[in-house]
């Protein structure tokens, strides 16, 4: 018999988006102090090669979230067929570019270009994203800061110390090793004195490893895959995942969901992010923060 999860009372929700408004305009309010002291603009160069749709919406959604807080916004949308030669010589000039603090560069690029040449060549001082080697390499070792924290992962740890869990000491499971989530947020929870496991597609029962968290991290992509009873009453669990499921009730078809069954777990966690207004709106809030913070190292 499957045992059935412990009724709690409902959730707390933790409201990304509300969260992510609020970083937002403490990043607003420095900008607008830097401006004032004569400084320069902080200023995000995107680079977008190809036609993927998401990609488009998410580039457009930075450019637009820089402009709303008084930061200059950069676009270079190459075509699908660019060669890596062209796109590391943009690179090259954008790391010259005195009036580029940050480079982002929206992946995934196509399969002819080598995106780890790519980001390893960002210069580290413009690395926003955080993505670099050296960037991840300080984020894995003792006493090291990285300059900049990969913005989905920093949204993450931002909104469990918001909620006010307590990471330090805490049984940490992370469903996902991708490098832009899953590895930097379990470094990120070993940084902060968690105990954590990382489970993959490889992982054996996950269910029973998922029941030990007093923090679960899902970052699979796999719709609603987290059950009700996996969940260890009063925890608190983030998720990362985006999936759109049918619902003809919907005019596009679709809505919505994450890696989570939201509907189950709210009865039994203690804090949980739904989706979307969860991970998501933290991304661009925290990668607006990592901009603001590359224009202060460069011109403090
Ligand atoms: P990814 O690169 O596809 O990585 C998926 C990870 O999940 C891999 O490590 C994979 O294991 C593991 N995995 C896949 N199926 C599994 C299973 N059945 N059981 C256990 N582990 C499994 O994905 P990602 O880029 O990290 O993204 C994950 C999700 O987060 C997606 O839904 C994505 O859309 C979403 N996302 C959201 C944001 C945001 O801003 N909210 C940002 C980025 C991503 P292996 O390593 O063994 O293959």
């Amino acid at each position: 018999m499957v045992a059935q999860p412990e009724k709690t009372a409902s959730a707390q929700l933790i409201d990304g988006k509300l969260i992510a408004q609020q970083v937002r305009d403490e990043v607003a309010g420095l900008v607008a102090k830097r401006l004032a002291a004569g400084k320069s603009k902080p200023t995000l160069a995107a680079v977008l090669v190809g036609d993927r749709v998401d990609s488009q919406t998410y580039v457009r959604a930075k450019g637009k979230a820089c402009e709303e807080l008084g930061m200059g916004s950069i676009s270079h949308h190459l075509p699908a067929e660019t060669t890596q030669g062209e796109l590391e010589a943009l690179i090259k000039k954008l790391n010259a570019d005195k009036d580029v603090n940050g480079i982002l560069v929206q992946l995934p690029l196509p399969s002819h270009l080598d995106e780890e040449r790519v980001l390893q060549l960002i210069s580290i001082e413009k690395d926003v994203d955080g993505f670099s080697p050296i960037n991840i390499g300080r984020l894995a070792q003792k006493g090291r800061e990285p300059l900049f924290v990969p913005c989905t992962p920093y949204g993450c740890i931002y909104l469990l110390e918001k909620a006010g869990v307590k990471i330090e000491g805490a049984n940490a499971v992370v469903l996902g090793r991708s490098n832009i989530v899953g590895m930097p947020a379990a470094l990120l929870l070993i940084g902060k004195n968690a105990t954590v496991t990382v489970c993959h597609s490889k992982t054996r029962d996950i269910a029973g490893v998922v029941r030990q968290a007093d923090i679960l991290i899902a970052a699979i992509g796999k719709m609603e895959y987290v059950r009700g009873d996996w969940v260890k009453p009063g925890a608190a669990v983030i998720d990362v995942g985006i999936n759109s499921k049918p619902d003809p009730s919907k005019k596009s078809g679709y809505r919505l969901v994450g890696d989570v069954n939201f509907d189950e777990v709210k009865d039994v966690a203690g804090f949980i992010t739904p989706v979307p207004g969860g991970v998501g709106p933290m991304t661009i809030a925290m990668l607006m923060k990592n901009t603001y913070r590359a224009a202060e190292i460069q011109q403090p």
